[in-house]
């Protein structure tokens, strides 16, 4: 599980306090499309369970399941929701004309329950969610990430860490393709960047090296389609790396390092257009290595970018 339900505080038992478990259930089925019919609610009035709508489409139009909610957050103690925390089901449903019973549970329903809510399936609607179908439902779509984050802050922090994103930095989304194929290889990450040197003329490894060529590519076929290519008037040396070390910070700086290295202290010389090339697969992964900036660093690049500073990209 990445998500620790124990963040969601217990359920409140003083007077007039919202429970939070109850309004996460709530924004969780608005997310999946449910309309709410009824808030969940504390007031001065006893509580108000929450009552959603689904509206199914079908051939003969659309059909309105009304559900009761029934919200259990036993997260905390760890125990599994059993039938005797959810009794005379039939009866609620009922009393509140609902079509459906939804139970909506922050542990797991026990086996006496699982027995109880599949023998009221003959009868009125039963749906479940538990915290695994609620976690997986969750990270599935960005509204539901969205409000993962705002419910879990602690987990989703870790789940960012595993998850990385690439940071919005540049007007336009990186994207390096397989100049075979066109895939982008930034979202696969199985593409490999190739690079080829002349021979001298003597036939030996010249020093200090001249790159002529570069390309992109994913690694079989496409590969040696393009290999064949480019070598097809003279015969190079090729080296490749692959585009996931540029996706990596330290293998990143490793690999910057490297070529400034090659290019000052070994004198190596790039064509233009395989300079072009290194050059966009360095501003491409860049997104990938780095984080989303600070208002300050916006506004100064604002700044930049209106005085024509940043024309280099
Ligand atoms: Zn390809």
């Amino acid at each position: 599980m990445l998500l620790d339900f124990k963040e969601i505080p217990q359920a409140n038992t003083g007077e007039g306090l919202q429970d939070t478990f109850e309004l996460f259930a709530r924004d969780f089925l608005e997310v999946l499309g449910y309309e709410i019919l009824q808030h969940p609610d504390r007031g001065a009035d006893g509580k108000k369970d929450l009552i959603v709508q689904e509206n199914r489409y079908g051939i003969s139009g659309v059909t309105k399941i009304k559900w009761l909610v029934s919200c259990k957050h036993y997260a905390h103690s760890g125990k599994s929701v059993n039938d005797a925390d959810e009794p005379n089901i039939l009866d609620r449903v009922g009393v509140h004309e609902c079509d459906g019973f939804l139970g909506f549970y922050s542990t797991i329903p026990a086996t006496s329950l699982g027995t109880n809510l599949n023998s009221l399936k003959k009868k009125i609607e039963i749906e479940y969610f538990d915290r695994e179908r609620i976690e997986k439902t969750l990270l599935e779509s960005p509204k539901g990430i969205k409000l993962a984050s705002r419910y879990f802050p602690k987990s989703f922090e870790n789940y960012k860490i595993e998850n990385p994103k690439p940071a919005k930095l540049f007007a336009q989304e990186s994207r390096i393709e397989c100049e075979y194929c066109n895939k982008n290889l930034l979202e696969d990450k199985q593409g490999i960047f190739v690079i080829m040197k002349n021979f001298s003329s003597d036939g030996e490894k010249p020093k200090p090296s001249h790159y002529e060529y570069a390309y992109f590519s994913c690694k079989g076929k496409c590969d040696a389609i393009l290999k064949n290519h480019y070598m097809q008037s003279e015969i190079m040396y090729d080296s490749w790396a692959d585009i996931s070390d540029y996706l990596s910070p330290i293998t990143y700086i490793k690999r910057q390092m490297a070529w400034m290295n090659a290019i000052h202290i070994d004198r190596e010389t790039l064509s233009q257009e395989a300079y072009d090339k290194l050059r966009k697969l360095f501003l491409n992964s860049y997104p990938y290595i780095s984080r989303e900036q600070t208002t300050g660093e916006k506004e100064n690049v604002n700044f930049y970018l209106e005085n024509g500073l940043m024309d280099w990209l």
